[in-house]
């Protein structure tokens, strides 16, 4: 197997595992208890959180562990429009992940607090939503460019008086692309308005520096840097309004219910240390083998086309469109010769919606429907990516000759 979908998650790295091994077989004590068994994994839990601060450049007591990011970007939402009952707008992004998106359009179509003065609002794939029977909160997904970024001025002109919110991306899952984040925090700062950063797909690709990015809210999630899946973090700026979301017991200093996890904690404490450290090589390694391995499937397969902006993106992901070819026919192919790629994010790969990410970018055209993403990593080889290229060209020349023979006979 050639696996080429980092993206959407990525292998526990050995380290990790030893670190939380204690912790899933002779230290499974509850951190809640009175008794030392019990007691003692406080302070276990507490170095993990001072590694996933370090690796974002916070305070430790700043951190909240939380189950994935899906939760966080839940959380963080809900709080900073609990904090401001009369304002009942969000300003978010077409391009952001479901965990945002799918919560922004139930929080347009049920709302929970007092009444709004419905009026229409454009849903992320550029629809209108229908009208409203409940109160709701309105909406406003901002477009992107060909190259998927984002215009600062339509950041500006969105934000109201009624704005409760921004919530914007840090890079993008599907193109890698980035966001001018420094700039979004200052623009948010300067309106007034509370700024939510989605950086799961940054952490340990880029520097995240949240001196220099003053965001309120900011989500991570282990799994995309080499701890298990079903542990995440917000932090939580000192000075920014939070509530929980999961109410329960006293963990997390009340900021979040439930019995912690010791083990995931131990992991994602551990991977966030690996993942700072790494990270002055990161760029030198991926990079160079991203953009070839890019640079050879656009010049070797006719009719191919970057989705992303060349430069202003992480290293690790080349997001190409074959026109003509249905990405699910490529990946299934593909698949077959052992190559593990996909056709945008892992969370909707179950639906038969195209990418709502390339449709928001090349609104009139069919290239959404025909993309294909792959997402490399340190540890990807140049022979795998030999490999995986051939197996590209095969695919799609044998897919392409199909087709011609199939429009030849009909
Ligand atoms: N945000 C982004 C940008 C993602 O890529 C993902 C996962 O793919 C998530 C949020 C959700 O993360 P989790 O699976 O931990 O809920």
């Amino acid at each position: 197997m050639i696996y080429l979908d980092h993206n959407a998650t990525r292998p526990i790295l050995p380290e990790v595992l030893e670190a939380m091994m204690p912790y899933l077989t002779t230290e499974w004590g509850n951190p809640s208890s009175a008794y030392k068994f019990g007691a003692k994994l406080k302070s276990v839990i507490e170095t993990a959180r001072e590694q996933v601060a370090e690796l974002i450049g916070v305070h430790p007591l700043d951190v909240i562990f939380t189950s994935c990011a899906t939760e966080s970007n839940n959380a963080a939402i809900a709080a900073a429009l609990k904090a401001n009952p009369g304002k009942r707008h969000i300003v978010t992004s077409q391009v952001e992940h479901s965990s945002v998106l799918n919560n922004c359009m139930a929080l347009f179509s049920s709302g929970f607090t007092p009444p709004f003065p419905v009026g229409e609002v454009t849903s992320p794939s550029g629809g209108v939503n229908p009208p409203l029977r409940e109160p709701g909160y309105r909406v406003t997904y901002l477009p992107v460019d060909r190259d998927g970024l984002l215009k600062l001025a339509d950041l500006e002109a969105a934000i109201t008086e009624q704005t409760a919110v921004v919530s914007l991306m840090w890079a993008n899952n599907e193109t890698g692309v980035l966001f001018p984040v420094e700039q979004i925090a200052d623009i948010c700062r300067s309106r007034g308005v509370l700024y939510h950063c989605d950086a799961v797909q940054a952490a340990g690709k880029v520097e995240i520096d949240v001196r220099k990015v003053p965001a309120d809210y900011l989500s991570l999630t282990g799994h995309k840097f080499h701890a298990p899946k079903g542990i995440g973090a917000l932090y939580v700026r000192r000075k920014s309004p939070f509530s929980p979301m999961v109410h329960g017991g006293h963990q997390e200093r009340n900021r979040r219910g439930g019995t912690e996890s010791v083990p995931l904690i131990v992991g994602m404490g551990k991977a966030a240390e690996l993942a700072r450290k790494h990270l002055p090589d990161y760029e030198k390694k991926v990079r160079p083998l991203r953009d070839e391995l890019e640079e050879r499937i656009l010049t070797s397969i006719p009719d191919t086309e970057l989705n992303g902006h060349k430069t202003q993106r992480v290293a690790n992901t080349a997001n190409i469109t074959f026109h003509g070819i249905e990405s699910e026919a490529l990946l299934i192919l593909l698949d077959k010769e052992g190559i593990c790629a996909s056709s945008g994010s892992a969370c909707l790969a179950d639906s038969d919606e195209p990418s709502h990410v390339i449709k928001a970018m090349k609104p009139h055209t069919a290239a959404s429907r025909h993309m294909i993403r792959f997402s490399i990593d340190a540890a990807t080889t140049r022979a795998q990516l030999g490999l995986a290229l051939c197996a590209v060209q095969r695919c799609a020349e044998a897919l392409r000759r199909v087709m011609a023979q199939r429009s030849a006979t009909n």
